[in-house]
């Protein structure tokens, strides 16, 4: 079975490790481990670097950076579930590690879509969407992680960032289910150019 996005929390309760081998530390070998699958999801544009918490820290939104693009990785002998990206902070992109905790739940939404709109077509994307909030930006939270409190909206507004990046173009974080961001994309597409 390869692991993915939908069924990461079943193959987590299904597969718990005790991390007995003592492969797993902070200086991870890769070699050590095989990939069983990858969380990745390119049916909703462009990814982001938004990060995702919980209120509780029970939970992790695989949906942000830095699980929204990564592979998942087993090791060989213990099985320990381990997820690999690279960490892009910087100009020179390195490997990174988290180990799974089988104590949280890995939540599919909400995820994070970077959003980059025409100023133009700005109007008829707020209509579009009913988000209502994109006329007040100056509201808009601000910074690299939203905090998630007892989510079951359709979205919700925390952006990173809310700017024009030229003269043309309003670019920001969205945070909403993955169908949500599919429509989003598939607007943005057909009357932008959304990749
Ligand atoms: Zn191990």
């Amino acid at each position: 079975m390869e692991v993915n996005y939908q069924n990461l929390n079943t193959y987590l309760k299904d597969n718990v490790s005790s991390n007995a081998c003592g492969h797993v530390s902070n200086k991870i070998e890769h070699k050590l481990f095989e990939k069983i699958g990858g969380l990745y999801d390119d049916t909703y544009g462009y990814l982001s670097y938004l990060s995702i918490q919980s209120s509780d820290d029970t939970k992790v939104f695989i949906g942000a950076y830095p699980l929204h693009n990564c592979d998942v990785l087993k090791c060989k002998t213990c099985g320990q579930v381990v997820f690999f990206y690279f960490n892009d902070g910087g100009v020179a992109p390195r490997p990174a590690y988290v180990l799974a905790d089988y104590s949280k739940e890995y939540i599919i939404d909400p995820t994070v879509k970077y959003v980059s709109i025409s100023k133009e077509k700005l109007a008829a994307f707020i209509e579009a969407f009913n988000l209502k909030a994109l006329k007040n930006p100056d509201k808009i939270p601000d910074g690299y992680h939203a905090n998630v409190k007892d989510y079951n909206g359709r979205y919700i507004f925390n952006y990173r960032e809310f700017k024009s990046t030229n003269n043309e173009k309003v670019s920001f974080d969205l945070v909403a289910p993955r169908d949500f961001l599919r429509s989003v994309h598939q607007w943005i597409k057909a009357y932008d150019n959304d990749k």
